[in-house]
């Protein structure tokens, strides 16, 4: 079995629809399983209704309309007639999600985020699906739900391996066309929890691994996986093949077009991933595998923008030790910091951080009890691996570096912006 994942990108609008279709009868449908993600900017439109519904706004009911607008829009554009059953499936979800606003009374902004965001991912399977069936490709649509169980940490779920493993071996169907979300499981208490933004490969990942696919394809609109990040680099080039090390070294320092969680399970089992595009899908974009060679062998620029420069001294003089190092990690594990650099020196220890859940002011006031405690925001992390000599032009040049940080494979610099 082979698992497919197009995300938000391929399926914005009903031309995106019809093109996976058409990459779909081009590359061969079956025994396939196709993990989809909400269609374009959905998640992000969510988040807008999450936002207004606690702030108890007056604009909850025209953000939710929004959403509706849109994907009523794509089914026009996909369906010619209006009795057709995917506007009732579809309708039936936001039904679901205004009951879900109505009646919830929960206050925890997680949990509530994780039962609103997940209607993207149910629209754009159902849509999908059905265009999917009219045209042809018969295909049994999936509650993922029922099979990837998660713990209850809504917005960042961690995997119950064994019950996902039970369920998907005992469900999944081979032999015929699956099509089902990404991004979303659900808890022991059947609440709907999310793998973390930009999850769906992950999802391609558990998949693969608990089926013991024959390979990914995680399908985008870029040729596959460049030396560097297109939006913020000119000319960047096709890796043609790459190591599991290579692409988790990638996407761990921010090369968004793999989710980092992805690459572990499949490198686990050794199941190939390919990255290619939805626009040319004959072209063989990049193959990541075990032990492969980077190839072409050419230096990889990668950058996180929005990252915080934390620099810590001790108040007297004294040494930053040990000890001092483990309680400041722990701290930061607490509060889900996440951790891009360390550099320390005597008396004082610096770290590139991440602060997705916005808790660093936290951290930072009670760091300042026994600290000296001095800070940059939004700082940029470049991350070059195989570095060459024009790492100066390309990365420094007009601007400030703050740090910077050298090994054998890779060199780390932090600028401000
Ligand atoms: P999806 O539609 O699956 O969510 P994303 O938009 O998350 O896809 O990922 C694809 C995008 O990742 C590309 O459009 C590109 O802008 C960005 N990107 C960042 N780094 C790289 C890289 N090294 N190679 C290719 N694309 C990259
Ligand atoms: N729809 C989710 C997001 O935008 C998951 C994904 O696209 O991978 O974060
Ligand atoms: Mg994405």
């Amino acid at each position: 079995m082979k698992i497919f994942k197009f995300g938000g990108a391929s399926v914005k609008d009903a031309d995106g629809v019809k093109n996976v279709l058409n990459v779909m009868q081009q590359v061969g449908h079956e025994n396939v399983l196709v993990i989809i993600s909400a269609m374009g900017k959905t998640t992000n439109a969510f988040e807008e209704v999450i936002k207004n519904y606690f702030e108890k706004s007056p604009a909850l009911q025209s953000s939710i309309q929004e959403v509706k607008k849109y994907h009523n829009q794509i089914l026009l554009d996909l369906f010619d007639d209006e009795e057709h059953d995917v506007f009732y499936t579809v309708n039936s979800h936001f039904e679901d999600l205004e009951y879900f606003i109505r009646s919830n009374k929960s206050p925890n902004y997680n949990f509530v985020y994780d039962q609103i965001v997940s209607f993207g991912e149910l629209l754009s399977t159902t849509i999908v699906s059905a265009y999917f069936n009219e045209n042809g490709l018969y295909n049994n649509w999936i509650d993922v739900r029922n099979l990837i169980k998660t713990d209850n940490t809504y917005r960042d779920a961690n995997v119950d391996w064994e019950a996902t493993q039970k369920r998907i071996t005992k469900n999944i169907k081979k032999n015929t066309l699956n099509i089902t979300q990404g991004f979303i499981g659900a808890d022991d208490n059947n609440f709907t929890t999310t793998l973390g933004r930009e999850g769906s490969d992950y999802s391609a990942a558990i998949f693969a691994y608990c089926i013991g696919a024959e390979s990914v394809t995680i399908w985008k609109d870029v040729p596959g996986v460049l030396n560097a990040d297109p939006r913020y680099f000119e000319n960047a080039l096709l890796l043609n093949q790459i190591s599991y090390r290579e692409a988790i070294e990638l996407a761990f320092y921010g090369a968004s077009v793999i989710h980092p969680k992805t690459l572990q399970p499949l490198q686990k089992k050794e199941i190939p991933l390919y990255v290619k595009s939805f626009i040319n899908p004959l072209l063989a974009g990049t193959s990541v595998s075990r032990g492969a060679d980077l190839e072409p062998h050419i230096p990889c620029y990668i950058v996180k923008k929005g990252q915080l420069l934390l620099s810590l001294s001790s108040l007297d003089f004294s040494f930053i030790m040990e000890e001092h190092i483990s309680e400041i990690f722990a701290l930061f594990h607490q509060h889900k910091l996440k951790v891009n650099l360390i550099q320390n020196s005597a008396i004082s220890f610096s770290v590139c951080i991440e602060d997705k859940f916005n808790n660093f002011m936290e951290v930072k006031n009670i760091l300042a009890k026994k600290f000296k405690v001095t800070f940059n925001e939004n700082v940029s992390l470049y991350t070059i691996r195989h570095f060459d000599e024009n790492v100066k032009e390309i990365v420094e040049n007009n601007k400030t570096v703050l740090l910077k940080q050298i090994s054998r494979e890779t060199m780390q610099i932090v600028t401000k912006e």
